[in-house]
């Protein structure tokens, strides 16, 4: 008989426990994507995001056919795809990874409820996503863990499953229809530097990373300006590869840089067992500070209430981050390195939420959002989570640090290399005085016709200590 395979954010022929299961179990497989109506209406894909799924898509079907079999498209409801699928493959059995989002946990439960209906099974599979999976270690007395270091201890210590290999031969059945592979071409509105997606570049790169990056990961990671960070993100969440394979031989280079990235990969299943515990954390303050945030959005208002300030201003605000004009150099070369490839750096992500959130005290979700629609890694767990993190609303312990741009800037661009990749207007100026262009002489600042300071860092401070109560 046959069994189909449902691939979502697992779009892998390597180490993938669903297909594998399928393949024992069957004389054939359906690998079905199904490009789902409800995710496109939510807004969730933005162009970049597409483009990638396309590369995807294309790269594993590829890989399928290397194999004998093929991918099968279908579009539309999901749970009416896949029952229709299952229904011309007459097949009994589905096998999905688990998911971590309230979204994911809704499909699992519609898919088994139709597929009870029709009398057939679903067989969910965990640590396909993660790589322990969300609930296997918990600490006394709560669901999940909410501080960072004892879960990392805990996490640490069990031991990802097995790799897998991929499979050598995948039968399809030849009637079973699919539509055309979505196609990178027909997207307009990418980042002109956006990466390219599928298994196969994944893993090119991540051997190239094993080779020639990761064992200096820990003293570089920060260094704006190096490149010096694996850029692997878009691929995890994509899930062309397998976290588990990536824990597995991170770890047997036993260098101190392969523990750091290890920790790294840590995070990522961290904020992932937050946000399938408490997967309200995705749109509503995970720790509440009695925030009123300003927001240019009204629908905010229902989370934070009591906005403060008046949403023409705070819609300028928003604008100027978004674009990459707020006047702090090291912050714009961030939100400009977004715009153009739909990534950045972390110490950039870290320091452009901080801004957003406790420099201009704008809502945390318009940041998100924000994000959410740029970047090709853009991912409800690792991107929610961070942003509450930073905004003090999330697991950080320090909730009311507050990252100074122009510290930031010296401190992990210290020759200033990264500012004048990402603004041009600055491209002149020598070494660490692109920090603080307010400084320059007039002349030179008007020739290079670069954006005054938005506000004050000292005025942004004291509107967000009176805001925390904090004096
Ligand atoms: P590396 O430094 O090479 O790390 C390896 C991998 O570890 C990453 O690919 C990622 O999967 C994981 N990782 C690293 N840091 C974190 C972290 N802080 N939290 C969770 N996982 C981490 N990451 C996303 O994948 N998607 C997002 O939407 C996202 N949004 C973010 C928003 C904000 C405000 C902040 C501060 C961070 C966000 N991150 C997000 C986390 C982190 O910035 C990116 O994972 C990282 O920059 C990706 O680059 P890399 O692959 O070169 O990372």
């Amino acid at each position: 008989h046959t069994s189909v395979v449902l691939f979502t954010s697992d779009l892998r022929v390597h180490d993938h426990p669903p297909l594998r299961a399928a393949l024992a179990g069957a004389d054939a497989v359906v690998p079905l994507f199904v490009l789902d109506r409800a995710i496109e209406d939510i807004g969730f894909a933005g162009p970049n995001r597409k483009a990638f799924l396309a590369d995807c898509l294309a790269d594993l079907d590829r890989r399928l056919r290397d194999r004998g079999g093929r991918l099968v498209v279908r579009g539309g409801d999901l749970v009416e795809q896949v029952r229709a699928v299952m229904a011309e493959a007459d097949a009994p059995d589905l096998h999905l990874a688990a998911g971590v989002s309230r979204y994911a946990h809704d499909r699992e439960r519609r898919l088994r409820e139709a597929l009870a209906a029709d009398g057939r099974r679903l067989h969910v599979h965990d640590a396909v996503i993660t790589a322990v999976p969300p609930g296997e270690v918990t600490p006394a007395g709560s669901d999940h863990f909410a501080v960072f270091g004892p879960y990392f201890r805990r996490w640490s210590g069990c031991g990802p499953r097995a790799v897998l290999g991929a499979p050598r031969a995948v039968r399809v059945p030849d009637h079973v229809r699919s539509h055309p592979l979505p196609a990178r071409e027909d997207l307009t509105g990418l980042s002109p530097g956006l990466a390219r997606g599928g298994e196969s570049e994944g893993r090119a790169r991540w051997n190239a990373w094993l080779r020639d990056g990761i064992d200096r990961y820990g003293e570089r990671h920060d260094a704006l300006a190096d490149d010096a960070t694996s850029k692997l993100s878009p691929h995890l969440h994509f899930g062309t590869l397998s976290p588990v394979e990536l824990v597995h031989r991170a770890r047997a280079r036993a260098t101190p840089g392969a523990e750091d990235f290890v920790r790294q990969l840590c995070w990522r299943d961290f904020h992932h067992q937050v946000l399938a515990a408490r997967p309200r954390a995705a749109t509503a303050d995970y720790r509440t500070r009695g925030d009123r945030w300003r927001s240019p959005d009204p629908a905010d208002s229902a989370d934070s209430p009591d906005s403060a300030g008046s949403a023409d201003s705070v819609a300028e605000d928003v604008r100027a981050w978004q674009e990459g004009r707020t006047g702090y150099p090291i912050v714009d070369a961030a939100m400009r390195q977004l715009l153009h490839e739909g990534w950045m750096h972390n110490r950039g992500r870290l320091l452009t939420a901080s801004f957003l959130t406790k420099t201009l005290y704008v809502d945390w979700r318009v940041g998100a959002r924000h994000f959410q629609r740029l970047l090709v890694d853009g991912d409800l767990a690792n991107n929610q989570l961070n942003w509450q993190w930073m905004a003090g609303t999330g697991t950080d312990s320090r909730p009311n640090r507050v990252l100074n741009p122009v510290l930031q800037g010296k401190r992990y661009d210290p020759d200033g290399a990264y500012v004048r990749r990402w603004v041009p207007e600055l491209r002149e100026v020598r070494g660490a005085a692109v920090h603080e262009p307010w400084k320059l002489p007039s002349e030179e600042r008007a020739r290079h016709g670069y954006p005054e300071p938005l506000l004050e860092l000292a005025e942004g401070l004291r509107r967000f200590k009176r805001a925390r109560g904090l004096g």
